[in-house]
């Protein structure tokens, strides 16, 4: 019960509880002031009853309006404590989540669906909100009420309240069959909502594709599958529960029924008289809203605790391990022995590699696609760990292994241009500096100029993803970046690839410029590119096959050189 509210109130119980009790004794002002309308009743029935004449029906009235006038002041901060805190607490918990999600490796985030994150942050928390600030004060509230009812007419008269009652052990039982019964079809109709949420982002993302295939998109059928399966599921569910939640009404509402018919029964034996009854009918009556109110939003909540769980698992993700040790001295690089092999795959992408890169050195890792470059360019990154062996940074006697610091920590040694740059809405000196105003418009056009940032001033506008500019140009911001920082490792994954000879030309001379500051480690994909790399890397099928520099390679006669002939005369010798 309380790893549910847990769950449910992100941890905060403790607010929780002094919103259920601001709702509950408000609830309770608003239903006692019943007991003032059966007084006002059976003092208007006094002259018939015994003669006598009705007496304080003023008082009784005044009270039931100071009751229901109470029960709004105590409503209203109740409410009011309500929405902040969830609104509050459901604020905090997305930028927790998205702390969290920041800090797992590259690994676990590839195995993400961003469509399954976004509707975590967005709709699983807003559904946490309409719990917190709706479902379950509304929930203890009515089971507060309704057992300050039982209590009360349990000691007025058992029999009555047995007859008032009797049914609802029933209704417990629908309810808990509906529960288990709905438990797998909510999280069946949760996944399909999710599938079709992320088929549509695809089908958005591709309608140019579409077009450009004369296919307009009709055959996306995996979209329009998704959207049949999510209606078949979410009326499957809604049919599905229907007739047992209204049974499980139906249950408590016909307690009244009965008290009505057993009524005759205890007005003939003189148990109550006629007006007492008709008193103890009403109080009962008023109690059947608090008991329906339950029973709708019991079930409400059974589906809303679906969203609670997505959050959990989410925030169960394990992230990367390390100690805040302190930075060690010095870039040097020394991998260990290294192996890597992603979860999904049946073999190592990597295995066995071992290198040292000197700090302040330039290496290039080429090789033909699929040997491992980019692997080893995201595990010096320390996007993953890897699966044995070991990589250090730092001076080599003071060298700390990675898995010993802690990854945020070790950030500040890297930059990094991959090869999907990723720009945001706003200035180019936001883009380059990343929000942080400690760097002066003299160092950030210094860094747009060393970068070949010829195009644009800082002050000029880029669109979301930087879709107003060329990639060559999205690249040499993304350089810029990277010689604001200073940081000393920059890792550039096979940055000029897909750019023309100019823009190539002009990502090639700030990449050199970087260069000079610190240790670079670019992937290649043209050769050419590299010859005067101090160390060239050629990984093929998941080793290190041949190392050197260019002259060094060429005279090995091995794959490196096989590749650059290629290269020049544009035909494959593999
Ligand atoms: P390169 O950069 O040289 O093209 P990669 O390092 O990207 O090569 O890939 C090395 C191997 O690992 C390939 O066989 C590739 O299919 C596999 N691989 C890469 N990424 C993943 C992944 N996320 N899950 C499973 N296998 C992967």
């Amino acid at each position: 019960m309380f790893e549910f509210l847990d769950l449910v109130t992100l941890g905060q119980r403790k607010k929780f509880f002094k919103t259920v009790l601001l709702v509950s004794l408000s609830d309770l002002f608003n239903f006692s002031s019943i007991f003032f309308i059966c007084w006002i009743i059976y003092q208007m029935f006094s002259p018939w009853l015994d003669g006598s004449e009705p007496e304080g029906l003023a008082v009784a009235a005044c009270a039931a309006a100071a009751f229901m006038l109470l029960s709004y002041f105590i409503a209203v901060p109740g409410y009011r404590s309500t929405y902040i805190d969830t609104y509050r607490q459901s604020a905090a918990g997305r930028l927790q989540l998205a702390e969290h999600i920041r800090k797992l490796s590259a690994e676990q985030l590839s195995g993400l669906d961003p469509e399954r994150i976004s509707r975590s942050m967005m709709n699983d928390f807003a559904d946490l909100e309409t719990v917190c600030s709706h479902l379950l004060p509304e929930i203890c509230s009515a089971v507060f009420v309704c057992l300050l009812v039982a209590a009360g007419l349990t000691i007025y008269n058992w029999q009555i309240a047995l007859c008032f009652f009797c049914c609802i052990p029933a209704a417990f039982l629908i309810l808990r069959a509906v529960v288990r019964r709905s438990g797998s079809m909510t999280d069946r109709q949760r996944k399909t909502a999710l599938e079709a949420s992320s088929n549509l982002s695809e089908f958005i993302s591709g309608i140019a594709t579409f077009k450009a295939n004369c296919m307009g998109g009709a055959k996306f059928s995996r979209l329009t599958d998704s959207f049949e399966q999510l209606r078949k599921q979410s009326l499957r569910l809604e049919v599905t529960m229907m007739p047992f939640a209204l049974m499980a009404m139906s249950c408590m509402g016909s307690g009244i029924g009965i008290l009505v018919f057993a009524g005759q029964y205890f007005i003939a034996s003189g148990t109550v008289t006629p007006v007492e009854f008709l008193c103890v009918t009403l109080i009962a009556a008023r109690s059947i809203v608090p008991m329906l109110t339950f029973s709708v939003e019991f079930l409400e909540l059974q589906y809303f605790a679906g969203s609670a769980k997505k959050i959990r698992e989410l925030m169960m993700m394990k992230q990367m391990e390390g100690k805040s040790a302190g930075l060690p001295a010095g870039s040097d690089l020394q991998l260990d022995r290294v192996c890597y092999r992603y979860p999904s795959a049946a073999k190592d992408a990597l295995s066995n590699v071992s290198l040292s890169i000197p700090a302040g050195t330039s290496v290039a890792i080429v090789g033909p696609s699929g040997g491992g470059k980019s692997t080893l360019l995201r595990l010096i990154a320390r996007c993953m760990d890897p699966t044995s062996g070991q990589i250090r940074i730092g001076d080599p006697a003071s060298a700390v292994c990675y898995t010993d610091l802690d990854p945020e920590e070790l950030n500040r040694k890297f930059s990094i241009v991959f090869q999907n740059t990723v720009l945001f809405n706003g200035t180019v000196r936001f883009n380059v500096t990343l929000g942080d105003e400690s760097f002066t418009r003299e160092q950030v056009e210094n860094a747009l100029k060393t970068a070949r940032v010829d195009f644009a001033t800082q002050d000029d506008l880029i669109a979301e993803y930087g879709q107003n500019l060329s990639g060559g140009e999205r690249q040499r911001i993304c350089i810029a970046r990277c010689l604001l920082r200073k940081a000393p490792v920059v890792l550039l994954d096979e940055v000029t690839s897909s750019l023309d000879v100019w823009n190539s030309r002009a990502t090639q001379q700030a990449i050199s410029s970087l260069a000079g500051s610190g240790t670079v480690i670019v992937i290649a994909h043209r050769l050419q590119s590299v010859t005067d790399y101090d160390r060239i890397i050629f990984v093929e099928n998941g080793s290190i096959v041949e190392e050197g520099t260019h002259g060094e390679l060429l005279a090995l006669n091995g794959r490196y050189r096989a590749m650059w002939e290629a290269e020049l005369h544009g035909f494959s010798q593999r």
